[in-house]
C-alpha cells in the first residue's frame, strides 16, 4: 500500500484513522480494547510485551492498579521505541521471555486484523505477546511514577493531603496494603510460582522495590493475602507470640487450612472469608466449620480485617491471651 493511498484512506471523514504513528486501523470508529494492546505492541517493535496494570489484567489478576487509558509495553534498554499517545514504552535490562497471549473474546462484528504498520511485519490476529504474570506484578509495583496516588508510598501532593495530615503513615500503609494484595493473588491464584515471583522481587530496583521486598517476606512465610500480612506484622509486635502457621493444613485434619494457626496453643485465627482462598475447605459454612473446631479441641478466633486495621492493639491482646489460655 502506497503512502498516498494510506494518506487518502486516513483523511478526515475517510473510511480509517491513524492510531499512532505508522500505524493505522481500517475502520473509524472506537478502538476496542484488543486493537490497543495490539496497536501497543506493535509500537513497541518485535520485542515488546504487554506489561504491568494491562499484564495483570490479562493474567486474570483482580487486585492491581486498574488498567487505565495507558498501555505499558516492555522493551530492551537499547530500543529506540519512545513512548507516544496511549502507549507507555518501559525499558529493562532484563527482557522476560513474553508469553503469547490470545484475545479470545473480541468485540463481535470488529474485525481483528485491523491494524497494520508502514514497517510491513503484519499482526499475527488477536496474539498478543505479554510480560509472564510474576513479572507483571512486579513491573505494576515498581515503577512507582507510573502508579495511582493510592499506590505510592508517598504523597503525590507537596503540602500533603487529609489522609497524611492525619495519619502520617497513611499513602506508605495504602501502598503497601495494595502491593502485599496484588503479590499474594499472583501466589494465592496459581498465576506464578513462589520461586518465578522471588526471582523477580530480587531482579526489582532497590528503590522501586521496597514494598515488594516487604510483601515477599510475608509469602516467603506462608501468607496469601493483604490482611493476613496485616496481621503478621501485628503478631511480630507481640513480646512472645512465635511466628504462627500460615494456611497449612489443620494438624491431623484433612480439608481445613486457617489462615494462622499456633499449634501447641490450639488457636486458629481467622482474617479471611474461607471463599476467599479457594481451598476447598470442607466446612466452608461459618458455624459447621466452627463447631468441627471446637469438636477437635481447637480454639478459633475471628477477626475482620476491619477491625484489624482500626483497633490492633485490642486484637493483639486478644490473641495474646488466648495464646496463654491455650497452655502453651
Ligand atoms: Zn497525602
Ligand atoms: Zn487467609
Amino acid at each position: 500500500m502506497t503512502r498516498d493511498a494510506v494518506k487518502y484512506a486516513i483523511r478526515p471523514g475517510g473510511p480509517w484513522q491513524r492510531v499512532l504513528p505508522g500505524i493505522y486501523a481500517t475502520f473509524n470508529g472506537p478502538l476496542a480494547p484488543q486493537h490497543r494492546r495490539r496497536a501497543a505492541v506493535l509500537h513497541g517493535g518485535p520485542d515488546a510485551a504487554i506489561s504491568g496494570a494491562w499484564a495483570a489484567e490479562m493474567h486474570g489478576l483482580a487486585y492491581g492498579p486498574p488498567a487505565g487509558d495507558t498501555i505499558d509495553v516492555l522493551v530492551s534498554w537499547d530500543s529506540a521505541r519512545r513512548t507516544n499517545g496511549f502507549v507507555r514504552v518501559c525499558r529493562t535490562t532484563h527482557p522476560p521471555e513474553a508469553q503469547l497471549w490470545v484475545d479470545d473474546d473480541p468485540t463481535r462484528g470488529v474485525p481483528l486484523h485491523v491494524l497494520l504498520d508502514e514497517a510491513g511485519h503484519r499482526p499475527v490476529p488477536g496474539v498478543v505477546p505479554v510480560v509472564p504474570a510474576a513479572r507483571a506484578v512486579v513491573e505494576t509495583v515498581v515503577r512507582r511514577g507510573h502508579l495511582p496516588a493510592d499506590w505510592r508510598p508517598e504523597c503525590s501532593r507537596t503540602d500533603g493531603c487529609p489522609g497524611c495530615w492525619h495519619h502520617p503513615g497513611h499513602h506508605r500503609d495504602l501502598a503497601l496494603r495494595n502491593t502485599r494484595a496484588l503479590l499474594c493473588e499472583v501466589v494465592q491464584r496459581r498465576r506464578a510460582t513462589l520461586s518465578a515471583l522471588r526471582d523477580e522481587v530480587a531482579a526489582a530496583s532497590r528503590r522501586g522495590g521496597a514494598l515488594a521486598r516487604l510483601a515477599m517476606q510475608d509469602i516467603e512465610a506462608g501468607c496469601r493475602s493483604a490482611p493476613e500480612c496485616e496481621l503478621r506484622d501485628l503478631v511480630r509486635t507481640s513480646q512472645f507470640l512465635p511466628e504462627p502457621r500460615w494456611n497449612q493444613v489443620l494438624p491431623g485434619q484433612r480439608g481445613i487450612h486457617p489462615d494462622a494457626c499456633w499449634e501447641r496453643a490450639r488457636l486458629v485465627v481467622e482474617v479471611d472469608s474461607r471463599s476467599f482462598h479457594g481451598f476447598g475447605d470442607a466446612p466452608t459454612r461459618t458455624e459447621e466449620r466452627r463447631a468441627r473446631y471446637a469438636a477437635l479441641g481447637w480454639r478459633v478466633l475471628p477477626v475482620s480485617p476491619a477491625r484489624l486495621r482500626a483497633e490492633p492493639g485490642a486484637v493483639l491482646r486478644e490473641i495474646e491471651a488466648a495464646y496463654l489460655a491455650g497452655g502453651s
